[in-house]
């Protein structure tokens, strides 16, 4: 069964890339973690990709300490993805006929 097939098989309609970068933690820039996948053999040809977290050292390390991300807010780019992330579920889950958020993302 191929990606296509197997995906739409699945029920899935849209996912969150994780590791989709590496931030550097001397000077934050985002590099690639893996390299891109063909598209006939990428998940998010068939996938919405509701959201990409890149990877932190430094969020990883606060973790294994017990200072999730989202309560020490270090690392910027992944906080900034998991309020997008928060936004896009929480639009995704009103009620019929409810207006959704304002995200304007
Ligand atoms: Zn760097």
């Amino acid at each position: 069964m191929n990606l296509a097939l197997a995906l739409a098989a699945s029920g899935l309609r849209a996912g969150v890339e994780n590791y989709s970068g590496l931030i550097c933690a001397h000077c934050g820039e985002v590099t690639p973690m893996y390299p891109a996948a063909a598209p006939e053999e990428s998940v998010w040809t068939f996938l919405e990709r509701i959201v990409s977290v890149p990877f932190s050292p430094q969020a990883a390390a606060d973790a294994d300490q017990g200072r999730p991300v989202m309560h020490t807010r270090a690392v910027p780019e992944q906080v900034t993805a998991f309020e997008l992330l928060a936004r896009r579920v929480r639009d995704r889950l009103a009620p019929p006929g409810q207006p959704r958020g304002a995200a304007s993302d």
